[in-house]
């Protein structure tokens, strides 16, 4: 729970709408979950008369808006960053459960769908002064700890700089393109997505197994997905990335809990996501992170390890 006190996660739960598929297939199945949004709880299924019961700072059923999401999840965010402070939103949560489509989906052609980087960037360039000012951006992808720059497919390996007296984090090898105004910022976003499907092609993986992160004083950042991959199923390149999946997701979640837990020590060492995030996780950061589930009961066991992730980040 945030009540407005910097250095605090607010953590919201996103439940998506069953799918085509989801809807034929599990027709004769409850959802595994049950959302009570008025009460901010959401009810774990764990057979058919018992379940857990969880609550956040937000819940958002399967029927809330990208507006509401963005206004709920981002907006006060977004506010805190046009005050000056750090401003950090993640998603987190398996693959197929609407991490993208909150953060990232662009909505050509039908704006209400469009995600929280489109309209985190329209309430940045309405405060800034057109004629003056520019809002500077990078866009990266982090893949097996490699920092790949998603505006320049020929710059993929980017380290991070720290400033030995302020500790601040930079990345003196990434693009930085200046924005001036909404229609350069969607095109940016189209070109990084085409740059990500190609580098991901050229790696043998998709871009669910990586984080997506977009920084500007604001960072926006669509994780890889969370679910655990199955050692036994998988070896060699596969286990590899998983096991860097589940380094740095583990480690971004000893961080969000040690703010949680109010710790003195924070341990961004950890991974590349950690200490690419570290600004996220000073004193007057503001941070939210949005969980995202499906109501599918087949990925109950998925579901049930999205929200503990959540809870422990309260
Ligand atoms: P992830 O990034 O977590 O793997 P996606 O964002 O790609 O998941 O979502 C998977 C699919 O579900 C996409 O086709 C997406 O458009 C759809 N989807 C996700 N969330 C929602 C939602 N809240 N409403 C409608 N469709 C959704
Ligand atoms: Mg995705």
């Amino acid at each position: 729970g945030d009540d407005g006190v910097p250095g605090r996660v607010r953590v919201a739960v996103r439940l998506r709408p069953r799918n085509a598929e989801e809807m034929v297939a599990d027709a004769d199945f409850a959802d595994c979950v049950e959302v009570q949004p008025e009460l901010k709880r959401l009810k774990l299924r764990k057979n058919n008369w018992d379940s857990d019961t969880y609550e956040f700072d937000e819940v958002l059923t399967e029927f809330a808006s990208q507006k509401r999401v963005y206004e709920v999840v981002a907006k006060p965010v977004v506010e805190s960053v046009l005050d000056g402070y750090n401003g950090t939103v993640m998603a987190y949560g398996q693959t197929g459960t609407g991490k993208t489509f909150t953060v990232g989906h662009l909505g050509d052609g039908d704006t209400a769908s469009r995600g929280i980087m489109v309209r985190a960037m329209e309430d940045i360039l309405a405060d800034v002064a057109p004629e003056t000012d520019s809002v500077s951006v990078s866009y990266l992808q982090l893949y097996m700890e490699a920092i790949q720059d998603l505006l320049d497919p020929t710059n993929d390996n980017i380290s991070i700089v720290e400033d030995p007296k302020t500790g601040d984090v930079s990345l003196p090898g990434a693009t930085l393109l200046e924005i001036r105004d909404q229609q350069s910022f969607v095109e940016l976003l189209s070109i990084g997505e085409a740059h990500r499907i190609a580098a991901n092609t050229k790696l043998n993986t998709e871009s669910s197994r990586s984080h997506a992160i977009l920084m500007s004083k604001l960072v926006l950042v669509d994780l890889a997905g969370s679910e655990r991959v199955h050692k036994s199923g998988s070896e060699g390149h596969m286990l590899e990335e998983a096991k860097s999946i589940n380094l740095s997701l583990s480690a971004l979640g000893k961080c969000i809990n040690a703010l949680a837990e109010n710790c003195a020590h924070v341990p961004v060492r950890d991974s590349k996501l950690t200490r690419l995030l570290k600004d996220s996780f000073g004193g007057t950061a503001r941070t939210s992170l949005i969980v995202t589930i499906g109501p599918s009961p087949r990925h109950r066991g998925e579901t049930a390890s999205t929200i503990q992730f959540g809870q422990r980040a309260m």
